[in-house]
């Protein structure tokens, strides 16, 4: 063996036990029984340690969606984001790539697959982004799937949507005919509108007010058309970033009907309310959706514990504070986004899995198994088996952090969880059989990443 993981609680979605983890070339060959290491290979000791499997996280953002325009400029790149994803055990990284000016969504792949590849220090595959649903891009979704890309992103959050759903649809179909799935931000458009001008009307634009210009109905309205999207075309649909109780209800909903339709939360909606909005600095906060209710809070938790939601992703989607905080944005259009690679499953780890909240097991199906099928993953990714990619997060149940953003590996220079308290974190981070993070300290180096070619998507 190259590497042998000794003594640790492996957890996969169906279980635990403790077992030696024998990986070569990169990849599981054994799971228990008598095995050695040879020359140069190496042994971690992971007696009393949970072992799971590298996250993957299915929804990031390490490219800019305006190349070159600064008021779309992400504080992290791939090298940057990467080792963050790293240092918080997730290894895998599913990034949203946005066509160039004037380019298409094979362009958007290239250039961005180029990046990565230059950049990234661990494993990642892209998400076409279809910010028009021209007839040349509808084109590229067929070709782009055979060659491994096997998802479409769109956002019901732009008037340009509505006046093209007819092409949308479309889209989705010829999604569903190669086997893939559609990535849908659900806010509507229309609602946000009209409410963005009632409160200039009113006066009403200091950044607390945000969480009314995206008010819950926007994301219910929109979320209960991507139900009846995925109801028409049969294209397996995944609602990004579900934010409140009602939207999952339109979910559940649809899935009580057998609709394909799939629900992603991301941290930011576990561990913080709107009423974070109401400090000084509130605009450091902002998402879209925008933070809800302790009930909003309460039904998420409850969705990871029991089923309704499926995975908890990062939209690590970074800035620096002071951008956050320019006055020139209000709360009509404050620059949406944080970065959470770094601390998303140390989170989960800490306020889901050490209290009790949820299972080690739901755990590894929210962070792992089910993005890597939903996204065509599946078996390489997203759990620990003879056959797998050798990518294994060791956890140290024992190390407290206090968070602070600017001292991490983002580039962001601070964080929405800044003083929070954490008890949980990887203690090594293995991707393909290379330890490339040890006690806080990221050794994976760019360059050594690769794409992963995507097969069909997987129900759950
Ligand atoms: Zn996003």
């Amino acid at each position: 063996m190259d590497l042998i993981v000794r003594g640790g609680t492996v957890v996969t979605v169906g279980g635990r036990a403790v077992v030696d983890v024998g990986v070569r070339d990169g990849v599981v060959v054994q799971l228990g029984g008598e095995m050695s290491t040879g020359t140069g290979g190496r042994e971690i000791d992971a007696t009393g340690r949970v072992v799971t499997p590298g996250g993957v996280d299915a929804h990031v953002h390490l490219t800019d969606p305006i190349r070159g325009d600064p008021d779309w400029h992400w504080s992290d790149d791939f090298e940057s984001g990467t080792q963050a994803a790293l240092a918080g055990g997730i290894t895998t990284v599913g990034n949203m790539s946005f066509p160039p000016r004037d380019g298409t969504i094979a362009d958007a792949i290239e250039q961005d697959d180029a990046d990565a590849r230059a950049l990234a220090v661990t494993d990642y595959f892209l998400h076409p982004v279809l910010m028009r649903a021209t007839e040349e891009n509808l084109a590229c979704i067929a070709p782009l799937h055979e060659a491994g890309h096997t998802s479409i992103k769109f956002f019901l959050s732009f008037n340009h949507f509505d006046r093209h759903v007819r092409e949308f649809l479309t889209a989705m179909r010829i999604t569903k005919d190669h086997g893939g799935i559609a990535l849908i931000h659900c806010e509507d458009a229309a609602i946000m509108d009209c409410c963005c001008s009632l409160l200039r009307e009113a006066g009403k634009t200091h950044p607390q007010f945000f969480p009314d210009a995206r008010p819950v109905q926007s994301e219910v309205v929109a979320t209960q058309r991507a139900v009846g999207f995925a109801e028409t075309t049969g294209c397996p649909s995944y609602v990004v970033h579900l934010a409140s109780a009602r939207a999952l209800e339109a979910c559940h909903d649809g899935r009580r009907r057998g609709v394909p339709i799939y629900v992603e939360t991301r941290p930011i909606y576990l561990h913080l309310t709107r009423r974070r909005f109401e400090e000084e600095d509130g605009a450091k906060y902002a998402g879209a959706p925008p933070l809800r209710e302790q009930s909003d809070v309460d039904a998420l938790w409850a969705g990871l514990a029991f089923g309704n939601v499926d995975t908890l992703a990062t939209d690590h989607a970074p800035w620096m504070l002071a951008e956050k905080l320019d006055p020139a944005f209000d709360a009509t259009n404050l620059r949406q986004g944080v970065a959470d690679l770094e601390t998303c499953l140390p989170m989960l780890y800490s306020a889901g899995v050490l209290t009790g909240r949820i299972t080690v097991e739901r755990f590894v199906a929210v962070t792992a198994t089910n993005p890597a099928k939903l996204f065509g993953l599946y078996p390489r990714k997203g759990t620990i088996a003879v056959g797998a990619d050798a990518d294994l997060v060791v956890w140290d149940a024992d190390r407290a952090r206090t968070i602070d953003g600017a001292s991490m590996y983002s580039r962001a220079d601070y964080s929405p969880y800044d003083g929070f308290e954490v008890r949980g974190w990887p203690k090594w981070t293995i991707s393909r059989g290379d330890v490339v993070h040890e006690d806080g300290c990221v050794t994976g180096v760019k360059g050594r990443a690769r794409l992963v070619r995507r097969g069909p998507h997987r129900a759950i």
